[in-house]
């Protein structure tokens, strides 16, 4: 009985099953009206395919033709490059249906369709794809055209274009061949036409005569086999499937797999192809060809804009041949003033266009790059996608676009990539300038923005200059925080070596500095200050630009574009909104006053972060801070800090100023020993002759402080526990500068944090240190602020016993840079030997230190939050440290229920932008949950 049953199920799923595979689909039609396919099919049909489609069903006029699917590229690649069987009869099918709609034949001698086949993968991929145009033109089908067009000129003009992208991507690129630089095929052809060009004494091609252009296509021909040893296909359907395979081909050619490297594309989305009625935009002066944006992209303004050519074919626009006219008379600029709008020379053309780019933005609702031909007067649309736009752009669009009602605000907001924010924040190198400009040498985009400046070798050198009024560039294999005020007064800093998270990178961020690191082909002699790069040599004084948006070096000054974000009335506006969505507060890390106000202005909600052995760097204080470090006795010790005592005093109180009623997070010190130890004999007998202690001794107490692990060291509450004199020192400077502001009636909320806890009773004796020294200043100045000591969670025994810390903690702030050091053991400032080649080699897909491991890191992270809040219900955490700008980290604070972010000045509105899209997103996701 039950055997039956099994059975009896069994057989119809056969059945079913294999008629599917019969049926399997791999082509997809469109053409007059109706396609088989839609704009949200992009994974099957790719994106030009499905947008081909879309439009075709919004009955806006495209070509007919069809796409075959990205499946059929993935079977052909698991079948040894072979075609699912099924495929030419669906290919044949499909080509009937165009040749019915175009009313012609492909192959035909009398009438000859023609067609242009073009790959297109999932998300576009510029550079990689190919397209060739005109497939079906063979000795036999020429004059047929010529028969019906009458335009022998025109005939010839796309044949000798089908010879050139065919031999190029199909006889040549798909079948593996890699020519030397500058003898590829498609240049030798360009050196025969520009050839040609000259001997008639004409400069463009289109001045060329179809005599001219007949000789021209034999010469090809010839040079096609002389270089390729192959005769150019005289069949049509031989050169349909060449050109169909050459697609398939180039989803695994070295530039599509390094690009896909690049940006993570997997390798079995596959390509789809899309096979396509040819219409002509270079028959005579009726007809063009054009590309344009809804918008501008540059500039994000709303008006149509775009580049049209007369008489034209294919990529002649883009690819520079001829100087393209704009299509309308708002896109002219001085530069294209005398040139012809295509407003101006085919009005109801341009009309028409008009429409339908209005038609096309308002049903994708966003901005569409799109392309057209015009053949003897009718238009055509070729292609519509989603605009790429720069970061300036991208926020103007969003905001407009919300105004208009065409978005909801959320959308508006979730439409900005938060890093694109940043270009607002910083000049920038002029596009234009940095197309025409000499690159000396490639690094990491460690800071971002432009900037000029001449080159300096020394830190001491940069501010010597700098107080001449110089623009110098800082140029070093590596820095080091001694380096800082040289760094401070350079408009850029470049390295040689080190990683995004090495000491230049991290500081150049923290001051949204200009800063390329690892340039690791720039050699650098600064002994006889010159440095080499792309064979030149520059020398000290020599001026060079560098975007550190991008990571690249040039010679000489390009011209800067400045920021001005506070006069940006659509930044202004996308902010305001952000404010409005998100519920993490922002602060940032700042030790300066200069760099509070920075940060307040970007709407920083208060300080997640003042280091304070930041504010020992400085040349006067380092001498007082070594005396101390060095000192053998209490009393030696007391006599450094009563030194430090007003200096500290005076940080303060400019923070407390910069940051009037916001709180400030103080963190007592945390230094790794060695970055303040003397370095030379000279120091130590300068610091020898100030504290009178004998130069030897000093030496001596100098190496015994050497450590084998600072980071794991004696740093941090342990230095405050073992020597409590520091902390008291520090506490006291808090605390007078808060009563003294409070007397003054400005409003000072101070957050004093003791780092590096990993057990409660370090917490426990730090705070009542703190606490006995608060209650003393105050005492003595008779005035009562209101304070909080709390800890920073930076290392994994903090978390798993946060409920014991969170009894002696009125908050925590994470420190996520050293617990990711702790939680994985790595050292932050050596992972760039092996993270790289971990990211290169799927070890690990992200830099642990650029955004939070949630799994691991992240884990710990979640239980220090439940054991605390639960001990304490309402106990305020933060992060600070280098992820709390991050957008990806930022919305996992956002769900762990954090309180606030604390970042760098400059990465404030990201974080205020990422955490208002965090917000957005979970409730997208509640309300598509309730729906459900
Ligand atoms: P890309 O992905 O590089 O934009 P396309 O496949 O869009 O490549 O092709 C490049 C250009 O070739 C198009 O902009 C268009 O001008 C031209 N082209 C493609 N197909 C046709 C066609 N069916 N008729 C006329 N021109 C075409
Ligand atoms: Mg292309
Ligand atoms: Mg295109």
């Amino acid at each position: 009985m039950k055997k039956e049953i099994i059975k009896k199920k069994i057989k119809p799923q056969l059945a079913k099953s294999s008629k599917a595979t019969r049926a399997k689909k791999y082509v997809y039609f469109f053409g007059k009206g109706q396609a088989d396919g839609t704009a949200d099919m992009k994974n099957l049909l790719g994106g030009k395919g499905a947008n081909l489609a879309e439009m075709t069903n919004l009955r806006i006029p495209v070509p007919a033709g069809f796409t075959i699917t990205t499946e059929g590229c993935t079977y052909y690649y698991q079948n040894k490059q072979t075609y699912p069987k099924e495929l030419t009869k669906q290919v044949d099918a499909a080509l009937v249906r165009v040749e019915k709609i175009m009313g012609r034949n492909y192959g035909d001698t009398n009438d000859p369709l023609l067609l242009s086949v073009r790959s297109g993968a999932r998300r576009s991929m510029p550079g990689m794809m190919e397209t060739v145009l005109n497939l079906g033109l063979t000795t036999k089908t020429i004059s047929g055209l010529i028969k019906r067009t009458g335009n022998e000129r025109f005939v010839y003009d796309a044949y000798r274009r089908l010879l050139m992208m065919y031999a190029d991507v199909v006889m040549e690129k798909a079948a593996g061949i890699e020519p030397t630089d500058g003898e590829g095929i498609r240049q030798k052809l360009e050196r025969a036409m520009d050839l040609m060009k000259e001997k008639k004494g004409v400069h463009q091609d289109t001045d060329l005569t179809s005599d001219d252009l007949k000789i021209l296509c034999e010469k090809f021909k010839q040079i096609i086999k002389t270089t390729l040893k192959k005769e150019f296909p005289d069949d049509p359907y031989e050169q349909l499937w060449g050109g169909i395979g050459a697609v398939f081909h180039s989803w695994v050619g070295k530039r599509a797999v390094s690009y896909r490297k690049i940006e993570g594309i997997p390798e079995d989305w596959g390509t789809a192809v899309n096979v396509q009625a040819m219409v002509f935009g270079n028959t005579g002066d009726t007809s063009a060809t054009g590309v344009a944006f809804t918008r501008n992209p540059a500039t994000g303004e709303d008006i149509f804009y775009g580049e049209w050519l007369p008489n034209a074919q294919g990529e002649d626009v883009v690819a520079g041949i001829r100087t393209p006219n704009p299509v309308n008379k708002a896109g002219k600029t001085s530069d294209t003033e005398h040139l012809s709008a295509l407003e101006e020379m085919m009005p109801d053309l341009y009309n028409q266009l008009f429409k339908i780019q209005k038609r096309l933005e308002r049903h994708y609702t966003d901005m569409q790059d799109i392309e057209f031909t015009i053949e003897e007067g009718k238009l055509w649309m070729l292609q519509t996608r989603t605009g790429k736009r720069n970061g300036q752009a991208a926020i103007r669009m969003a905001v407009e676009m919300a105004r208009s009602k065409l978005i909801s605000k959320e959308t508006a907001l979730l439409r900005v990539n938060p890093e694109q924010i940043d270009e607002l924040l910083h000049p920038s190198v002029d596009p234009e300038a940095e197309k025409r400009a000499v690159e000396l040498v490639k690094g990491l985009p460690a800071g971002p923005g432009g900037a000029i400046g001449r080159i300096v070798f020394t830190a001491d050198d940069a501010q010597a200059w700098a107080k001449q009024g110089e623009k110098v560039i800082l140029v070093r294999n590596e820095t080091s925080p001694e380096d800082v005020h040289g760094m401070h007064a350079a408009e850029a800093i470049l390295t040689a070596r080190g990683g995004m998270t090495s000491h230049a990178a991290l500081v150049a961020r923290g001051w949204g500095k200009c800063c390329i690191v690892g340039a690791n082909a720039l050699d650098i002699d600064a002994q006889n200050k010159i440095i080499r790069a792309n064979s030149k040599v520059l020398h000290e004084g020599d001026w060079i630009t560098l975007n550190g948006s991008r990571g690249r070096v040039f010679e000489g000054q390009l011209k800067l574009l400045p920021a001005d974000p506070a006069n940006n009335p659509w930044y202004l506006e996308l902010m305001k909104w952000a404010d409005q969505n998100r519920k993490l507060k922002i602060r940032t890390n700042a030790d300066r006053p200069e760099d509070s106000k920075i940060a307040r202005t970007f709407g920083a909600e208060g300080i997640g972060l003042c280091r304070t052995e930041h504010m020992f760097f400085q040349a006067e204080r380092i001498r007082s801070v070594r005396e101390m470090i060095l000192s053998d006795t209490l009393e030696g010790r007391e006599k450094a800090l009563v030194k430090l005592l007003p200096m500290q005093k005076d940080d303060f109180i400019g923070i407390f100023k910069a940051m009037e009623g916001l709180p400030v997070t103080i963190r007592l010190l945390d230094p790794p020993l060695h970055e303040f130890l003397p370095k030379t004999d000279a120091e130590l007998h300068e610091l020898s002759l100030e504290m009178g202690v004998p130069f030897e001794q000093l030496k001596t107490k100098n190496e015994s402080l050497h450590e084998f692990n600072p980071m794991l060291g004696h740093r941090g509450c342990r230095l405050g526990i073992t020597y409590p004199e520091i902390y008291e020192m520090q506490v006291q400077a808090i605390m007078e500068a808060a009563c003294e502001l409070t007397q003054k009636k400005v409003k000072v909320i101070p957050e004093i944090m003791i780092p590096l806890v990993g057990h409660v009773n370090e917490l426990e004796s730090m705070r009542r240190l703190t606490i006995q020294t608060a209650e003393a200043v105050q005492k003595k100045n008779k005035v009562k602020v209101n304070y909080l000591v709390g800890t920073m969670i930076e290392l994994p025994r903090a978390c798993v016993t946060s409920d014991e810390i969170a009894t002696q903690a009125d908050f925590y702030s994470f420190g996520t840079n050293d617990l990711t050091q702790t939680v994985y053991g790595f050292s932050r400032d050596d992972s760039g030997r092996f993270l790289p080649y971990y990211q290169e080699h799927h070890i690990l897909k992200d830099d642990p230190f650029i955004t939070i491991d949630i799994e691991g890191v992240g884990a710990f992270m979640e239980i220090a939050v439940e054991k605390g809040r639960k001990v304490k219900k309402n106990l305020k955490i933060g992060i600070c440290g280098e992820h709390g700008g991050e957008p990806r980290s930022v919305e996992f604070c956002h769900h762990l229920h954090l309180d606030y972010v604390s970042c760098s000045p400059f990465r404030v509105p990201i974080a205020r932008l990422a955490a208002a899209q965090a917000a957005i997103k979970e409730r997208m996701e509640k309300n598509k949950k309730k729906k459900k």
